[in-house]
């Protein structure tokens, strides 16, 4: 089956997204541009991902589970689970490693975490939007004792991508899933960096604004709608990323 995908959405969770992205605007929206799997995924949380997902079981629309976590190393990676209990775990557990440093909601801008009809349920004190107190090994290896799958986030691009601050593949992601940002193009990313050939790359949106989800999204050619079947697919090579907008 062909599954069009958009895994990297932030919400009004994020301080630095638009307080329009709700999980009930979001699933709308997604519905709209016929996504059929998406993810939200906030700066260290998952919790809006929550809301989302029981709306999106009703407009058929499959969410997964899923927060860009911020390393020690200050590298973006994508979370995504399949299943609610391991990431609520997930979720304590990275709470718990994020700094006691409150939001100022004047500069970075408000974390708001709302319901399926857009009730806000409570606004996050501590500034989401920074460094967990752990390694990039170390996270890749707790998502994975959760049952998750990790993709490194727009990998070629400043300031939180993994070339960027690493400067190179570690031995831990080799042949992995990676994200490359709505901006670029797998050919000239490979072509300035000759050992991508190795790792299948994906693209989505990074939206922070309604108009911009879907601005980049990958097809898969997968044989089920979850999160292992997409893996699949994409180490398969059987994917295609599609662009709209100004950079399509
Ligand atoms: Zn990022
Ligand atoms: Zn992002």
């Amino acid at each position: 089956m062909k599954l069009a995908a958009d895994l990297h959405i932030h919400s009004t969770l994020s301080p630095c997204a638009s307080l329009e992205m709700s999980p009930a605007a979001i699933i709308r929206r997604a519905h709209e541009l016929s996504l059929d799997v998406i993810a939200v995924t906030d700066h260290n949380s998952v919790e809006n991902g929550f809301y989302a997902a029981a709306l999106g079981e009703k407009t058929g629309v499959k969410v997964l589970f899923g927060m860009e976590a911020q390393t020690s190393e200050d590298v973006h990676l994508l979370c995504l689970f399949e299943d609610r209990p391991p990431a609520e775990r997930f979720n304590e557990r990275i709470y718990s490693l994020l700094p006691d440093v409150p939001n100022n909601p004047d500069f970075f801008g408000d974390q708001v975490v709302a319901d399926e009809q857009d009730n806000i349920v409570r606004h996050e004190g501590k500034l989401l939007l920074n460094a967990l107190d752990i390694s990039l090994p170390e996270l890749l290896e707790l998502v994975r004792s959760h049952g998750g799958f990790a993709i490194p986030a727009h990998v070629e691009a400043s300031p939180f991508g993994l070339l960027v601050n690493l400067g190179m593949v570690p031995r831990e992601l080799a042949g992995a899933v990676l994200e490359i940002s709505y901006a670029a193009r797998a050919e000239t990313v490979v072509r300035a960096n000759p050992a991508l050939s190795g790792n299948p790359l994906i693209s989505n949106s990074d939206a922070h604004f309604l108009k911009d989800m879907g601005r980049a999204r990958t097809v898969f050619s997968a044989r089920a709608s979850s999160l292992p079947a997409l893996i699949d697919a994409a180490l398969a090579r059987t994917f295609q990323v599609i662009y709209h907008g100004p950079h399509g």
